[in-house]
């Protein structure tokens, strides 16, 4: 009965101390909720300001969100301008750590080589990729340098935990070239191969498993497709067999659409992130279900 009642009370008072609390993240888009649950389990309780179907470039800063960043002692996010319409409003009402520099700010272009840089800086045209492009998890690598720094600012953050968090991240890391190794060799007949993009969303995942890009359905990342644009792009497109014309859940079908049955190149819905389609659950299962699609359409 007195061990009962010690147990009791040690657990009310780690409790009231907060002990036991889990560290609260916000994380922009689903990918990056999924990949800080991967490292931190039960120990962090995450928030995704986004969800599949919609475009992370264009979300509004709704209260429920200001509520959620005003709670959060960790801030993942993809950077490079992706948020940039949306999180600087959000990120007024976040706490000193949150801002830049500080031990809860972790934007995932940061800690990745970036993709198409541009040579000028001109946003004249509209292009919503002024550094670069920022949709960086769809190369599979990338995962695990960005998996670190989030077990790192978590250890920092939580460092009673800090075991955990190391363990979680090995584990992971251990899994996760495992998994690669897979992909590589199942995905190696797509090598070579041509595709049309809607948006420039998939530019990582093309370029780990060396997929050409014929052209993408925008004529700038961000400006919607236009008449001329896609009679350049239907005219190539008939120089060189293209596997397929790829958008994710959230990009409008009509220039798709049209360009498919223009060309009878099959269009494509790719899941781009967690939730994309049922079967993709988790990160392991969007990789396994995008490879899947591709397949499918490369035999
Ligand atoms: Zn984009």
């Amino acid at each position: 009965m007195r061990i009962n009642i010690s147990i009791i009370i040690s657990s009310l008072i780690a409790a009231s101390f907060g002990v036991q609390a889990a560290v609260s993240v916000f994380a922009c888009e689903p990918e990056w909720a999924s990949l800080t649950k991967a490292i931190g389990g039960t120990h962090v309780r995450v928030v995704s300001a986004t969800h599949a179907r919609q475009n992370p470039h264009y979300i509004r800063a709704r209260p429920s969100l200001i509520a959620a960043i005003r709670r959060a002692e960790l801030l993942v996010c993809s950077g490079a301008s992706l948020e940039a319409g949306w999180l600087p409003v959000l990120l007024k009402r976040a706490s000193s750590e949150l801002q830049p520099g500080g031990v809860g700010y972790l934007m995932a272009t940061d800690h990745v080589a970036v993709l198409e840089t541009p040579t000028t800086v001109d946003r004249s045209m509209g292009d919503v990729h002024p550094e670069g492009n920022p949709h960086v998890h769809l190369n599979p690598n990338n995962l695990i340098q960005i998996g670190r720094r989030i077990k790192e600012q978590l250890q920092k953050i939580d460092p009673d935990n800090k075991a955990v968090y190391a363990k979680r991240y090995a584990d992971f890391e251990r899994q996760w070239a495992v998994a690669i190794q897979r992909w590589t060799v199942q995905a190696a007949p797509l090598r070579g191969q041509t595709v049309i993009v809607h948006h420039k969303s998939l530019s990582y995942l093309l370029d780990w498993l060396g997929i050409n890009t014929l052209a993408s359905l925008e004529p700038v990342p961000g400006l919607p497709p236009t008449a001329s644009h896609l009679n350049t792009v239907l005219k190539d497109s008939s120089r060189q067999p293209v596997l397929a014309i790829l958008r994710t859940p959230y990009d409008p079908s009509d220039a798709s659409e049209w360009m498919a049955s223009k060309t009878r190149i099959p269009s494509v819905v790719v899941p781009y992130t967690v939730g994309g389609s049922d079967q993709s659950t988790d990160l392991k299962a969007l990789f396994n279900h995008t490879i899947e699609l591709l397949l499918m359409h490369g035999s």
